[in-house]
């Protein structure tokens, strides 16, 4: 079976435990610092704070931001459906903007569109590390006094001339989960070239304690998890969990498994260790995985669309996900039965429009329903890589 996700089980990381445990106060202070650092200037920004998770950071900066109840914030249509609760949390109503179907990014047409007397910013994902045009956001926020939130969970290292995403908008976040490029078994980063802002920021997680616990155990479990999708049983497990009259089975397990697993304190030196290690990788990742995942997009049967990465910069790596104009519940159970494991709907991302009363985002709907993600990770070998096409292929005929 091959396995839709895959993180790298890097023997380092496992040293970082071990080293943690004799770490002062002091030192993981220097740590945490020298993290932050190496992350802004990643970004090539003035201010990276290091924080819970992707989540905390957005909430954290909504804050700053001083959006208070009833002011409206510009969200994609198209984007991580948990993200709505925690935005309308807060007070503020999230308005989905329709994204461009051929990009999967808001455009500055869509969001002009939703401009309204209430409108305060515009969050601006960068979905599956494919730059937006947030030069175009910058200009229309700018022309209407709005700030610009830039989404960078998928997109570290993607970058529009020689400046990275992250740096256009206001303020930016990153997301440290490990499913994301920069792992730091949890963890997220607040980015701002606003040095007041950068402070309100540092003030709200200043009293956090540090606890190292949380991300070791997760790295722990999570290296676990890796052993066991590795191992054949994992084939059997997932065509239980996977079977089309549960077709939800899977997700929800995930979920459930890592709920508790979520990194709620300050950041830790163990996380700061492994993220700064991670963090030197990304370039060269990028690239790696870029390659692959044209050399893929090259061989894709009819029936099969990939996305337009490169129309505003130079993408990063995140996710191979592809349009599909078949029938997506049976294309992903016959792909397991030919020993490839695919994700479909909300495991790819969320089309929130209906969910906040809007039935006028027909791309994002669109894409709710085509969006397919199919392995491709750093050690998904040629062979399998062939394989991959060749059920795609097999897929294509049968529809025919
Ligand atoms: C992962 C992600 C985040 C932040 O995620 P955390 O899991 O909280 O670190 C934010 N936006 C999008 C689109 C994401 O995929």
């Amino acid at each position: 079976m091959i396995p839709r996700r895959r993180i790298a089980l890097d023997p380092a990381d496992l040293r970082d435990v071990w080293r943690t445990l004799w770490t002062s106060q002091a030192q993981a202070k220097k740590d945490v610092s020298a993290f932050e650092a190496a992350f802004a200037a990643a970004v090539g920004v003035d201010h990276a704070i290091a924080v819970a998770s992707g989540r905390d950071a957005m909430r954290l900066i909504l804050q700053a931001l001083g959006f208070g109840r009833g002011d409206e914030l510009i969200v994609p249509a198209y984007t991580l459906g948990e993200l709505v609760p925690l935005i309308g949390g807060d007070g503020l109503i999230p308005v989905p903007a329709d994204v461009d179907p051929t990009t999967f990014n808001l455009t500055p047409e869509t969001v002009a569109a939703r401009i309204g007397p209430k409108t305060r910013g515009i969050f601006a994902l960068h979905a599956f590390g494919a730059p937006c045009d947030i030069v175009g956001l910058r200009k229309l926020a700018d022309s209407h006094g709005l700030k610009l939130i830039e989404d960078c969970a998928h997109a570290v290292g993607a970058h529009i001339g020689h400046q990275p995403v992250g740096c256009f908008g206001d303020a930016a976040l990153f997301s440290l989960e490990a499913t994301k490029a920069v792992s730091a078994f949890g963890g997220g980063v607040a980015t701002t070239n606003d040095a007041q802002l950068a402070n309100r920021l540092r003030t709200a997680v200043a009293n956090r304690p540090r606890r190292e616990w949380p991300a070791i155990k997760k790295a722990l479990f999570k290296t676990f998890e890796e052993l066991a999708v590795r191992s054949p049983l994992y084939a059997i497990a997932a065509r239980l969990l996977f079977s089309p009259d549960r077709a939800s089975g899977f997700d929800r397990f995930y979920r459930q498994a890592h709920g508790h697993l979520r990194v709620a304190a300050g950041f830790s030196a163990f996380q700061a260790r492994v993220g700064l290690r991670k963090l030197a990788n990304v370039p060269q990742r990028n690239a790696r995985l870029n390659v692959a995942w044209q050399a893929l997009a090259a061989e894709l049967p009819d029936g099969f669309t990939t996305q337009r990465r490169d129309l505003h910069g130079e993408p990063a790596f995140y996710n191979f996900v592809v349009r599909s104009n078949g029938d997506l519940t049976r294309q992903r159970m016959r792909l397991q039965q030919m020993g490839i494991d695919a994700g479909i709907g909300g495991e790819v991302m969320d089309d929130i429009a209906p969910t906040l009363d809007y039935g006028d985002c027909h791309a994002s709907a669109q894409l709710g329903r085509e969006a397919l993600l199919l392995p491709l990770y750093d050690d998904l070998s040629a062979p399998r890589r062939r394989q991959l096409l060749g059920a795609l292929h097999r897929l294509a005929q049968e529809a025919a």
